[in-house]
């Protein structure tokens, strides 16, 4: 039994490693066109939904402000300002190979001996990879605070400086991989987490996403591998940097939490002296947050829900209301957000933030990915960092009024709607069948609405959430 299931963990990881490192190949976007595949993929559709935030946290929101009411808070006027800089690194940075994200990564290798001063950069490509990289920007290694100078062209868009981030310079034009300790591990045996940069030609503004910030939770793994790797740093203003696996102890195990059991998303902006969760936090905050401009933090539902594709913001924050105009094709639900969320910490410290809800935990799901990327895309075109034919589809309504059905009574639940049906209220929604007595209850929808997200079917007890209605609502300003 442990056998079997260590090696399921096994090929698992080795599936997402290969997601990871990336034959191009290998893209969810081309499924063979058979029947069975279409029939699969319906499947997926119907049984997905789910949002990350927990059902408490949606319930607890402030609900939305009517527009013309009070200015937003403090924290609300300030986003455009200039943040607080991140504080400067003391030491010298190396410059970041010129990695092509397409290629292929080697496999992973044992870490080098220890090489004193270089512990905030990880990178670990081997000396080959450095010289190429190296070869291929000959300012690179000797100067390397000069931007490489354009041939004289007309009007070309101003250049990007080179973006510093732990502890290495990538340059304008180039991508590359680097690594986050947060330091907190035992010395020996710190395994950096990966990050990608691509650092755009042009200047503009630094979009940060992140994912797995509950480690059980993969589809933002593959919306940041396909989003990213179909950039190109040439044609890029400002720069993207994304980081597929916030919580990689996490993710190894298939748990949502922290190897102190506590959820890392209540955690934020952390402090450097606090719990495990708070450390971490912390490290990533100042390390890599703080040099945002924009962040989506990408999530699943959790505990077999799963959720329309769908952002999470506060939409009383006009710049975080702006912010989600740029995403094609998603609902937004208005969410003031908890304490401790990464969004919401971002959006404190003046960084424009959503949480993007993409389908279940623990499950790679086609159309959710697709959603992601597409949404992704259309925000860099919306912000200016790439230019492409976007066509956009109708925009999708906000929901602010969001509530949950729960389960009255114990049973096995079976669904009579679908994630995305417009339900009426008193519309039975789905049936508790009490697999001992037989008797069968029915759940019905306590408004009118859509249903944003719900549980897939499975064993319930009373009280548990079922299913997630949202009610139009108009965006302040509108
Ligand atoms: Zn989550």
């Amino acid at each position: 039994m442990l056998f079997s299931r260590l090696q399921k963990l096994t090929e698992f990881k080795s599936f997402l490693c290969l997601l990871m490192l990336a034959v191009p190949a290998v893209t969810l976007a081309d499924p063979p066109a058979d029947k069975k595949q279409v029939k699969a993929a319906r499947e997926i559709l119907l049984a997905e939904l789910a949002e990350d935030e927990s059902v408490e946290d949606v319930e607890q929101s402030e609900p939305l402000r009517k527009a013309r009411k009070a200015p937003a808070p403090a924290v609300d006027a300030a986003p455009e300002s200039p943040k607080p800089k991140p504080a400067p690194t003391p030491k010298p940075k190396k410059v970041a190979p010129n990695i092509d994200l397409k290629d292929v990564a080697p496999a992973p290798t044992p870490e080098p001996p220890a090489d004193p001063g270089s512990q905030k950069s990880p990178d670990n490509e081997d000396q080959e990879t450095r010289d190429a990289a190296e070869e291929a920007t000959p300012n690179a290694a000797t100067e390397p605070q000069e931007q490489p100078i354009p041939e004289p062209e007309a009007k070309e868009p101003p250049r990007a400086k080179n973006l510093a981030l732990l502890g290495s310079e990538v340059l304008p034009g180039t991508s590359t991989r680097l690594g986050w300790s947060s330091g907190i591990q035992i010395a020996g045996l710190s395994q950096p987490t990966p990050v990608l940069v691509v650092n755009g030609a042009n200047a503009g503004p630094t979009l940060c996403l992140t994912s797995t910030i509950h480690g059980d939770e993969l589809n933002g793994i593959e919306i940041i591998r396909q989003t990213m790797y179909d950039l190109d740093p040439e044609k890029l203003s400002g720069s993207v940097v994304g980081i597929p696996i916030v919580n990689l102890p996490g993710f190894e195990q298939g748990s949502r939490y922290l190897p102190d059991r506590r959820d890392l998303n209540r955690h934020f902006p952390g402090s450097r002296d606090g719990s495990l969760a708070d450390r971490i936090a912390y490290s990533l905050f100042e390390n890599i947050i703080r040099h945002c401009d924009m962040l989506v933090d990408i999530h699943t539902g959790s505990l077999k829900r799963t959720n329309l594709p769908q952002l999470r913001a506060d939409m009383n924050n006009p710049t975080v209301a702006e912010f989600t105009r740029g995403f094609d094709r998603m609902a937004v639900v208005h969410s003031s957000g908890s304490p401790g969320m990464l969004r919401t910490a971002a959006v404190n410290a003046g960084i424009r933030a959503v949480t993007l809800e993409a389908g279940e935990s623990h499950r790679i799901q086609e159309h959710q990915i697709d959603a992601g990327v597409n949404s992704l895309t259309s925000l860099m075109e919306k912000q200016g960092m790439i230019s492409r034919m976007f066509v956009w589809g109708d925009p999708e309504p906000v929901y602010y009024d969001s509530a949950w059905v729960r389960a009255n009574y114990g049973g096995i639940l079976f669904s009579k709607v679908e994630l995305g049906a417009k339900v009426s209220k008193g519309q039975v929604l789905g049936h508790i069948a009490d697999p001992i007595t037989n008797a069968q209850y029915p759940i019905n929808a306590s408004s009118d609405g859509r249903i944003i997200g719900m549980a897939v079917d499975q064993v319930v007890m009373a009280g548990f959430a079922a299913y997630h209605i949202g009610t139009k609502a108009k965006v302040p300003g509108e």
